[in-house]
């Protein structure tokens, strides 16, 4: 991969906004249209800094018909647009490389019907993923992925990344809860995919829905989703397993999924990271471990008491000095409140980080975890680790100072070791936190051009004229240039 590459991308062009921007203020109201150059600040990045790229506009709309109202004006006039959440991703996947239209979907935020009977949620793309199961709660339901970052996450982000998270070890991912969604396609117009709101079963012909999840905003706007909501747990039992050293560890993880048990959540964070939170949250970590384990199941209590005798006996059996169970319901949530907090704690070891998110096979933890501490000393840089250690979802956390001359690229380059090696021993560049710009080069590398293809022709199904997002996924994708020479041929 050639790093300049990655790093000197184009500037976004200063497109004409004299006229349509007016135009989008009659659809949406004055005050849902920024467009001054310092309010467009806020909207030029999202959790991956490396680059940085404003909009031209952003609208924030009320709608589906304001949104529909917004793309289909942008289609008449040639424009790019950009779906945004609450910009939490991790890999550019919002970035307005070439400029254009950002629609934020912050103000569609409600959850606009609870059908308990059914266990279904009705909601706006823009509602916070936490803001479901606080509605779900008093009926003693859930919704089941939690994303670390789901205190801000929007549904529409998940289902856009197919996000996953602690407990989607157990539960499953985003598309095993998502039903139905409503997509304003890039010509916008609207359509509903997968089960209606009404319950109707609309499952025949093609899973089109499933195709959507996971699109990483290239095929359309979502603005409603219909979720699958479960029976909050009612019994549990949380584990604090502390290990001397991560291969220690990382061989239990691969122990307890090869003995046929699914926890609900298998989690495992490092020395570093471990240091980080407790000198932010004091919970009682030991500061001498090499690394922990969260381990979490949840059944019907004859059960759970079985499992958690093998997996004391498969954590001392892997050098576990202590396995931990938390005592009652305040532990175990401060316990989840520092894990879920964890990429917020770096903060107190570095200035900069950047966050990788490659898979392996569980079996191979172990040899990439070695492997991540070889190129840490390689690269003369640290890299923490926290990560879904049940899904072989693992997390490097490289820390670099982006003031020190060398260090963006040495961080990159150690990025790209990690990320290639998880790919020769079986796995994937990305888990959950998707391709965005940031691993466009990584998708040579894992598909053969066969394989692009393919995902290239159903992407022009949605889009024909590739404007949703543009610049992200497959490499080589298309550059500034194009729009603007487009643009210029429709003025
Ligand atoms: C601290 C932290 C912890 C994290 N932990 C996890 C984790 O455990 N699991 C995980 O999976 N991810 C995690 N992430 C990554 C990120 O939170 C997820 O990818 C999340 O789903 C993004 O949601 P968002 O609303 O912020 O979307 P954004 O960042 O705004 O957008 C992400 C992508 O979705 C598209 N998109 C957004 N809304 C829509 C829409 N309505 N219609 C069409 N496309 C849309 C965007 O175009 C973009 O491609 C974490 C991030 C942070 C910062």
């Amino acid at each position: 991969m050639n790093l300049a590459s990655t790093l000197c991308v184009p500037l976004a062009p200063r497109l004409d906004t004299s006229g349509w921007v007016d135009s989008l203020r009659a659809i949406v109201g004055a005050e849902s249209v920024l467009a001054d150059p310092k309010e467009l600040l806020a909207y030029e990045c999202d959790g991956y800094t490396l680059q940085r790229h404003p909009p031209t506009a952003v609208v924030l709309p009320r709608t589906t018909a304001e949104v529909a109202a917004v793309v289909e004006l942008c289609a008449r006039l040639n424009l790019p647009i950009i779906p945004r959440g609450a910009g939490t991703s991790l890999c550019g996947g919002v970035l307005a490389v070439e400029g254009g239209v950002m629609i934020a979907l912050t103000r569609m935020n409600r959850v606009l019907a609870l059908d308990v009977r059914n266990r279904r949620a009705l909601v706006e793309a823009g509602c916070v993923n936490a803001w479901v199961t606080r509605e779900a709660a008093p009926h003693g339901l859930c919704y089941a992925p939690d994303p670390s970052s789901q205190p801000a996450c929007t549904i529409g982000g998940n289902i856009a990344t197919n996000s996953g998270g602690p407990h989607t070890l157990k539960y499953g991912v985003t598309t095993n809860h998502v039903l139905g969604l409503e997509l304003v396609l890039p010509d916008g117009s609207v359509q509903w995919l997968g089960v209606t709101p009404d319950g109707g079963e609309d499952v025949e012909g093609y899973d089109l829905r499933g195709a959507l999840i996971g699109s990483e905003g290239m095929f359309g706007v979502v603005t409603r989703a219909l979720l699958r909501l479960i029976p909050t747990p009612t019994h549990w039992r949380t584990f604090l397993g502390v290990f001397d050293t991560v291969d220690e560890a990382s061989h239990a993880v691969s122990d307890i999924i090869a003995a046929g048990i699914v926890p609900a959540a298998l989690e495992m964070m490092d020395r570093l990271i471990v240091s980080a939170l407790e000198e932010a949250y004091h919970f009682g970590f030991p500061l001498d471990a090499g690394a922990v384990l969260i381990i979490e199941l949840d059944g019907l209590p004859a059960g759970l008491a079985a499992q958690a005798g093998v997996i004391e006996a498969l954590c001392r059996g892997r050098g576990a000095r202590e396995v931990r169970v938390a005592r009652d319901e305040a532990e175990r949530a401060a316990l989840w409140k520092c894990r879920k907090r964890a990429f917020g704690a770096i903060g107190r070891l570095s200035p900069n980080y950047v966050t990788q998110d490659g898979v392996v096979p569980r079996s191979k933890l172990p040899q990439i975890m070695q492997f991540i501490q070889e190129t840490s000393r390689r690269h003369d840089l640290r890299i923490p680790n926290v990560f879904h250690a049940g899904d072989g979802n693992i997390h490097p956390l490289i820390l670099y100072d982006e003031r020190e001359p060398g260090q963006v690229q040495r961080a990159l380059a150690a990025g790209h070791d990690i990320l290639t090696r998880c790919i020769e021993l079986g796995g994937s560049v990305t888990g959950e936190h998707g391709i965005g710009v940031e691993k466009m080069d990584y998708m040579a590398l894992q598909f053969t051009e066969s394989d692009l293809d393919a995902m290239r022709t159903l992407r022009r199904v949605f889009d024909p004229d590739q404007r949703c997002n543009p610049h992200k996924m497959f490499p080589g994708s298309k550059r500034c240039s194009d729009f603007a020479v487009r643009k210029q041929a429709h003025a």
